[in-house]
């Protein structure tokens, strides 16, 4: 899960990371108040999960309150690519003599964290990484040894902080690290770290995406949920445990185990290609012991999205047979009554394979369709999709 800035930056306070205090709104009739109460010039900002607000206008400075309400007028509604601002963040506003960059993140490809830290912050980091390779210090992290002291001296030193603001940066790049790690974040980055002109260094903008895997050792971290910014399918399939991604196309499609999901989705991708241009309309991968409740819960997502015109199910039987997992689709067909109301191709395959297409065959329910192959379950699912587009 990403979080917005100001999430960030109270993850920041709880932790000792030195940054501006503010308040959120969504309204501009708050504005002059919140200003007022800071006591400060501020800075007006646009709170949407994507970089480059800045540059889109979504970062305004204001030095009286009735300014900063003016700018709140124009920032409200600002649609930054494609997020639309519905938050703003009131902050006081720092002077700045320096603008650094600093982060931690999980580097996948090297099995491993990474410290990325320069003393040219403020310009996008892609750009820096790009431009001025030689100008942003990249730092492994042992996941075991993580960084104390000696490592956060060697960060700061490799990225060639200036002398006076060193032991600042080490004790906040001490300070993310416990927050990277308490918080179970994948991502913490701070762009910029600024300097004030009285030496102090802060944080002045934060980005930070949490490990859902960890989730359950945060239950505090549910309040970050932005439920309104979320598809309304994804919500309602987290609630019921399912592990499931919206997409844009038109074929519902139900597997178990990820692997076998995500090959579905590039079968059904190919085949639609011969039937209009169909595609995928999601991901759900309802595990290894898919009961007839998780199949009905399933299938509930699915047949409720409105661009999906058919379903492709494709189970292999493993630990839950076959015979189970049919029994499992008539069942949630039965519970689902008439909001079944979308075809369905079937293509089983493994362990008890004869008994599940036995039952579903036996069970002649008008909607399902049975297939012997991927290939050819996908291409019917396709194909079924493409007459009701
Ligand atoms: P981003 O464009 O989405 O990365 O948003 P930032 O929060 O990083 O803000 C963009 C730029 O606004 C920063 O690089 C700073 O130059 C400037 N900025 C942000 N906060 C302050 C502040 O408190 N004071 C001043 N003077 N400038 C700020
Ligand atoms: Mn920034």
């Amino acid at each position: 899960m990403d979080l917005y800035e100001y999430q960030a930056k109270e993850l920041f306070a709880a932790h000792g990371v030195p940054t501006t205090p503010g308040e959120t709104t969504q309204s501009v009739e708050d504005v002059e108040a919140i200003a007022t109460r800071l006591g400060t010039a501020v800075m007006v900002k646009s709170q949407v999960k994507t970089g480059g607000r800045g540059k889109a206008g979504g970062v305004k400075f204001a030095p009286t309150p009735q300014v900063a309400a003016e700018k709140a007028k124009d920032i409200l509604g600002l649609d930054i690519k494609g997020h639309i601002t519905r938050t703003i963040l009131i902050s006081e506003a720092a002077d700045i003599a320096e603008e650094y960059y600093v982060s931690y993140l999980l580097d996948r490809s090297n099995r491993t964290f990474l410290a990325m830290a320069s003393k040219e912050g403020g310009m996008e980091i892609e750009e820096l990484a790009v431009e001025r390779p030689e100008a942003l210090a990249r730092i492994p992290v042992d996941a075991l040894q993580g960084v104390d002291l000696a490592k956060a001296e060697e960060i700061a030193d490799a990225a060639g902080f200036p002398a006076e603001v060193r032991d600042q940066v080490i004790q906040t790049l001490l300070k993310l690290w416990e927050t990277f790690v308490s918080e179970d974040a994948t991502l913490v980055e701070v762009n910029p770290l600024v300097k004030t002109p009285t030496g102090q260094v802060l944080a002045l903008d934060g980005k930070v995406s949490l490990d859902e895997n960890a989730e359950f050792r945060h239950p505090e971290h549910e309040a970050f949920a932005d439920l309104a910014a979320e598809n309304p399918l994804e919500v309602r399939a987290k609630e019921k445990n399912l592990n499931y991604v919206k997409l844009d196309g038109e074929v519902g499609i139900i597997g178990n185990g990820a692997g076998l999901v995500m090959s579905t989705l590039d079968v059904v991708a190919y085949a639609g290609e011969a039937h209009a241009g169909v595609k995928p309309a999601n991901f759900l991968d309802i595990g290894g012991g898919a009961n007839a409740e998780v199949m009905a819960n399933g299938l509930d997502i699915i047949l409720s999205d409105p661009d999906v015109k058919s379903v492709f199910v494709n189970v292999f039987g493993g630990i839950t047979a076959c015979d189970e997992v049919a029994n499992g689709i008539v069942q949630a067909l039965g519970i689902l009554g008439d909001e079944a109301n979308k075809p369905l191709v079937v293509r089983l395959d493994g362990n008890n394979v004869d008994e599940g297409r036995r039952i579903l065959t036996e069970a002649a329910h008008p909607l399902v369709t049975l297939s012997d192959t991927m290939d050819a379950g996908a291409d019917k699912a396709a194909e079924l999709a493409s007459t009701g587009v």
